[in-house]
């Protein structure tokens, strides 16, 4: 055992301040422009590694404190740790992977992609890959769309990472995401307290991103003012820009989420309350954590995943 090594992770949830889709590639995928902000809401992740000459190869084992979630390479946690493995294996050993999961599941709040970037980063410092920020993010970028922003939030606010990537221009709260959400310009970002609601009901990014082709979009984001906002912190004109089109397919579709919605707006008011990525979480800017934590107390008798949290920044 005196071999064994191991590192806990925080891996943080994300919103979109902002989302508007461009197009469609010829491969179907769809160009976005996108503020992305990393929220202090986070799964603990933490790895154990122990290296073996007698094992065959690299043995996984993960858990999680959610039942249903895959323990095999369909989690991207695990499906991280293969990766790493191609790259800068082939490793000996066993690799002990548990998640303690917080951030609601297919909830537009980037969970997976968390867990995926967090044991990235675990494994670069455990195996000593060496790779700075845009180095890991080239390897996230293939196992998901927001791996890469999730890299980069990590390593500016996890404090097993921040000195490592202390001069790193990619270690970043907020980011701008254009391409197919992978190309990424960090932001100055928001900070502000927030509450988070999920309805009940499970809402596939596939669908939404399929559907979005075929809906009328009557008020896009103007990013250019969300940017200029954010860096003089004008909150007036950052939240005249907090659109999210995705919000014209994914509100017609589920009742339910117009209901959290229209919930939120009223308790949030006057703060701007939006729909994050595909949905169904409906996040709201309050102005205190005292206001946070009263809002979510309320919005917990409609949806049971409600919380209280705010922006890392
Ligand atoms: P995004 O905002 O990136 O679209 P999301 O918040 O909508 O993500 P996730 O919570 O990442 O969605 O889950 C989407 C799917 O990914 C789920 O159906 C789940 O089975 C699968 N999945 C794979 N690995 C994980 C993981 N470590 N945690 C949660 N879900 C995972």
């Amino acid at each position: 055992m005196k071999d064994m090594k191991e590192i806990q992770l925080r891996a943080y949830a994300k919103i979109n301040l902002s989302l508007d889709v461009k197009g469609v590639r010829e491969d179907g995928m769809h160009i976005v422009e996108m503020v992305m902000q990393q929220i202090l809401l986070c799964d603990d992740v933490s790895l154990k590694w122990e290296p073996s000459e007698e094992a065959e190869g690299l043995e996984i084992s993960l858990k999680t404190n959610r039942r249903y979630l895959p323990t095999d390479e369909r989690n991207l946690a695990y499906k991280a740790a293969l990766m790493m493995n191609e790259r800068y294996g082939p490793k000996k050993g066993r690799l002990n992977i548990y998640i303690r999961k917080r951030i609601p599941v297919a909830a537009g709040l980037a969970g997976g992609s968390s867990n995926g970037a967090a044991v990235l980063h675990g494994l670069n410092l455990l195996w000593g890959a060496g790779l700075d920020v845009a180095g890991l993010c080239r390897i996230g970028g293939e196992m998901g769309s927001d791996v890469p922003f999730c890299i980069m939030g990590q390593a500016a606010e996890n404090s097993s990472l921040k000195e490592a990537f202390a001069t790193d221009p990619l270690a970043a709260h907020c980011a701008l995401a254009t391409g197919t959400g992978t190309e990424l310009k960090p932001l100055k970002g928001l900070c502000s307290h927030l509450v988070l609601s999920k309805p009940a009901v499970s809402v596939s990014t596939a669908k939404v991103y399929r559907g979005i082709d075929g809906v009328d979009i009557p008020e896009r984001p103007d990013n250019r003012a969300m940017l200029a906002a954010l860096n003089t912190n004008d909150l007036t004109q950052i939240e005249k820009n907090m659109v999210n089109v995705l919000e014209n397919y994914t509100l017609k579709e589920y009742s339910n989420i117009v209901y959290t919605k229209n919930k939120m707006r009223e308790l949030c008011a006057p703060r701007a309350v939006l729909m994050s990525g595909s949905g169904p979480t409906i996040f709201g800017l309050v102005g205190s954590i005292g206001e946070s934590k009263r809002i979510c107390e309320i919005m917990k008798k409609y949806n049971r995943e409600s919380f209280w949290t705010r922006t890392t920044c």
